[in-house]
């Protein structure tokens, strides 16, 4: 954990959020700022930086995150009619929150909108 990264103060409850789902390795919250009907964020409960700071020995938290995907799609209602994932990486891709996530967006059709 990371004392200054948000959302490690939202998985320690230091931040309050609105929890869609939570085992031993993932937590999953409502983005605040919601860009789609259901906009959901999946983040790891160890404190990953980044895409690019995923390391050999974290296969359990990448896993467990897919599999939170199919969970919460199921939850949501939307395993059948899709969902997107995106996972923004560096200033370039606009990653604001440097503790890995991964935005589960659903509930529209996105057509070839790329986000
Ligand atoms: P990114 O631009 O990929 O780093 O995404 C960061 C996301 O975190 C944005 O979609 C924000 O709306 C969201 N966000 C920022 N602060 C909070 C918060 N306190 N609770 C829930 N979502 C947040
Ligand atoms: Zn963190």
């Amino acid at each position: 954990m990371e004392e200054d990264c948000l959302f490690c103060k939202i998985i320690k409850g230091e931040v309050p959020s609105t929890k869609v789902y939570e085992d031993e390795y993932v937590y999953a919250f409502k983005d605040i700022n919601p860009a789609a009907t259901v906009h959901i964020l999946i983040i790891p409960k160890k404190h990953i930086s980044s895409l690019e700071d995923l390391k050999n020995g974290d296969e359990e938290y990448v896993w467990k995150i897919h599999e939170a995907m199919q969970k919460i799609s199921k939850a949501q209602g939307v395993s059948e009619s899709g969902y997107r994932i995106i996972v923004n990486c560096g200033k370039d891709a606009g990653q604001e929150v440097m503790h890995l996530h991964y935005h589960f967006l659903a509930g529209e059709k996105f057509g070839d909108k790329i986000v």
